[in-house]
C-alpha cells in the first residue's frame, strides 16, 4: 500500500514547486524508499503536446510516448527512474474521460457532475501509480496556485483523498512565498498566511509548510508561520534561494523536510540517505575550472525553459568534464550568410536545437555550414540533424534547392520528407511519432564510439524523416547514417567522416539525461569542445 503527498502551491506562480517535490523524493528514495512523482496539471489542453514552447516551455517525452509537462523532465533528471503518461494527467484529460464514458452510457441516465464525476476521476487517476504497487510513496504535485477558480477540483479530491486515508498515508506540503520588503527591511509572512487560510476554506490543511525566501528565516518568523498557520514550528521549512536547483536536495535535507515527513506518515526504521553519487556530481560541478562556450542555435532561445532538457544534459555533461559549459543563445532567425562568422566567433562548439516550421531554418542551415567548414564540433537534435542533412544536400552534394517538405513541398529535392504513416494524419494532438524506439549503431562510427553499444533506444517527437531516396548521395558525399532504425528502415543519425565531430540526431537524447546518467552524446561533445578550444589556445 503506499503513502500518498500532495505538493499545493500558494501566493504565486513559478516557486519551484517541481524542484521541491523532486527533491523530497529525491531524499526518500535515498533512503531507500521506492518513490514515484506525478504532476496534474489545471488547464483543459489533452496534453502540453499541442502547446508552443512560449506558453509552456519545453515538452518532455517519456519512453511510452507521452508528451508531458516540463516537470516530468525534474522528476527523472532527479530520481533516475522513467515515468509515463501516467504521471501528467490535465484539466482536459480528466474531462475527455468523462464524457467519453458519458457517451457511452456508463453513467446510467445520471446528471454528469463536477462533484462527484470529475472529483472521482480525478482521484481515480492520483491513486493509479500506487495501485500498481511499484512504490512506497507518491509524491503529487498540483499545478497552478491555491485559489485559482480551475485548481478546485483538484484540492477537492485532495479533501476527499485525505479524508478516506489513515491519517498517516496522506500528507499535504504547501509551498509559499515569503516576500522580502527591501525598503522595511522585513521578511513578510502575510502573504503565507493568506494562502493557507485559502486552502483551509477548501478543506484541506496542509501538515508542513515550505517557504520560498531569499533571506534566512529566523526561529522567532518560523514560530510566527507556524502559529498562524496551525503547524508545529517543525513543519516550516526554509527554502531558501540555491545556486542551482540540484543543491536543493541538501537544502531541504538540512532543514529535515525529509524527516518530519516520513514522521508524518509513521514510516520509521528507515535507513540513513545515500546521497555519494549526487554529492559526487555536485562536488565535480561546483569544481569545474575550465569553461567552454558551446552556441545553442534556436528559435525560441529568449525562453530558457523552452530548451530546459539540453541546458540541464549540459550541466551534467560539464561536470563529467569538470567543466562548466557557457550555453550562448544565438537566435537563428537573425543569423545570415553575412554575419555567421560574426555571429558564431567565439563558440567552441555548436548546437542546433529542435523545431518546427520555417521561422529561422536558414539561419540554423547557415549555423551548420559553418561548423561544418569550420571543423567546429557540431550536434543537430532533430530538426537540427535535419538541417544538417538540407545543408549538406545544398552544399556538397550539389541539390542546391533541397528543402523539407514541412518548409517548402515544392523543392525538387525533398531531403527530408514527410513519413509515411504520417501522411493520412490531420489531427495535431499525440500524433507525431512519439516515445521509445530501437536503432541499431553502425561499428566504426563515431555513434558506436560514443554509446559503446551495438543498439540504443532513444525518444522521438517529429513527423519528418531523412529520405532514403537520396540515401545513396549522401553516403557517395561522405554523410554516412551511423544509426537506423531497421523495422521500418528510418536513418536515424548521419555524421561526416571527415570532422572532429559532427553528429546529427532525429531522437531527443537530452530527455535521458540524468544526473546520475549523463547523456553520453553531450558528454563526448562537451569534449569535443574542450578540446576545440585547446587547439585554439594553442595556435
Ligand atoms: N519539425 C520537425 C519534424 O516534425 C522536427 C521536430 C523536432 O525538432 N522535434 O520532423
Amino acid at each position: 500500500m503506499s503513502k500518498y503527498i500532495f505538493v499545493t502551491g500558494g501566493v504565486t506562480s513559478s516557486l519551484g514547486k517541481g524542484i521541491i517535490a523532486a527533491s523530497l523524493a529525491k531524499l526518500l528514495q535515498s533512503r531507500g524508499l521506492k518513490v514515484t512523482i506525478q504532476k496534474f496539471d489545471p488547464y483543459i489542453n489533452v496534453d502540453p503536446g499541442t502547446l508552443n514552447p512560449y506558453e509552456h516551455g519545453e515538452c518532455f517525452v517519456t519512453d511510452d510516448g507521452a508528451e508531458t509537462d516540463l516537470d516530468l523532465g525534474h522528476y527523472e533528471r532527479f530520481l533516475n527512474i522513467p515515468t509515463s503518461q501516467a504521471n501528467n494527467v490535465t484539466t482536459g484529460r480528466i474531462y475527455q474521460t468523462v464524457i467519453n464514458k458519458e457517451r457511452e452510457g456508463d453513467y446510467l441516465g445520471k446528471t454528469v457532475q463536477v462533484v462527484p464525476h470529475i472529483t472521482d476521476e480525478i482521484k481515480r487517476r492520483m491513486m493509479l501509480l500506487g495501485e500498481s504497487g511499484d512504490f512506497d510513496i507518491v509524491i503529487t504535485e498540483l499545478g497552478g496556485t491555491v485559489g485559482d477558480i480551475e485548481s478546485l477540483p483538484f484540492v477537492e479530491a485532495v479533501r476527499q483523498i485525505q479524508w478516506e486515508l489513515p491519517e498517516e498515508d496522506c500528507i499535504v506540503v504547501h509551498l509559499t512565498l515569503i516576500p522580502y520588503l527591501k525598503a522595511a527591511k522585513e521578511l513578510k509572512t502575510k502573504p503565507t498566511q493568506h494562502s493557507v487560510r485559502l486552502l483551509s476554506q477548501e478543506g484541506v490543511h496542509p501538515n508542513i509548510i515550505v517557504c520560498r525566501t531569499e533571506h534566512p528565516l529566523n526561529e522567532d518568523l518560523k514560530r510566527k508561520i507556524a502559529l498562524f498557520c496551525n503547524v508545529k514550528p517543525e513543519a516550516v521549512i526554509e527554502a531558501i534561494d540555491a545556486g542551482t536547483i540540484y543543491e536543493v536536495p541538501l537544502k531541504m535535507f538540512e532543514e529535515g523536510l525529509d524527516v518530519i515527513v516520513l514522521k508524518k506518515l509513521h514510516i520509521n526504521g528507515y535507513a540513513a540517505p545515500d546521497l555519494v553519487k549526487w554529492n559526487s556530481f555536485l562536488d565535480k560541478l561546483n569544481h569545474s575550472e575550465k569553461t567552454v562556450n558551446i552556441g545553442l542555435i534556436g528559435k525560441y532561445v529568449e525562453l530558457q525553459d523552452a530548451y530546459k532538457s539540453i541546458l540541464e544534459a549540459f550541466v551534467h555533461a560539464g561536470a563529467v568534464n569538470l567543466c562548466k559549459v557557457n550555453v550562448v543563445n544565438v537566435h537563428s532567425e537573425f543569423i545570415t550568410e553575412d554575419n555567421v562568422a560574426e555571429q558564431l566567433s567565439g563558440l567552441d562548439a555548436l548546437l542546433v536545437a529542435p523545431g518546427f516550421g520555417i521561422r529561422g531554418v536558414e539561419g540554423k542551415i547557415e549555423a551548420v555550414k559553418f561548423a561544418r567548414e569550420n571543423k567546429l564540433p557540431f550536434f543537430g537534435i532533430c530538426l537540427g540533424m535535419q538541417m544538417a542533412v538540407i545543408e549538406f544536400a545544398r552544399n556538397v552534394i550539389g541539390f542546391t534547392d533541397a528543402h523539407s517538405t514541412e518548409m517548402d513541398t515544392e523543392t525538387t529535392h525533398p531531403v527530408i520528407a514527410l513519413m509515411e504513416e504520417q501522411k493520412s494524419v490531420t489531427s495535431k494532438g499525440g500524433t507525431m511519432r512519439l516515445g521509445a524506439y530501437q536503432c541499431e549503431l553502425a561499428p566504426n562510427s563515431l555513434a558506436h564510439k560514443i554509446y559503446e553499444t551495438n543498439e540504443i533506444s532513444e525518444r522521438h517527437r517529429h513527423r519528418w524523416e531523412f529520405n532514403n531516396q537520396y540515401l545513396n548521395d549522401y553516403i557517395n558525399n561522405g554523410m554516412v547514417p551511423s544509426g537506423k532504425n531497421i523495422k521500418e528502415d528510418l536513418v536515424e543519425i548521419i555524421e561526416i567522416k571527415d570532422h572532429p565531430f559532427f553528429i546529427g540526431v532525429q531522437y531527443h537524447p537530452e530527455l535521458k539525461s540524468t544526473v546520475e546518467n549523463p547523456h553520453p552524446i553531450f558528454v563526448h561533445f562537451v569534449k569535443a569542445a574542450i578540446e576545440h578550444a585547446e587547439k585554439k589556445q594553442k595556435s
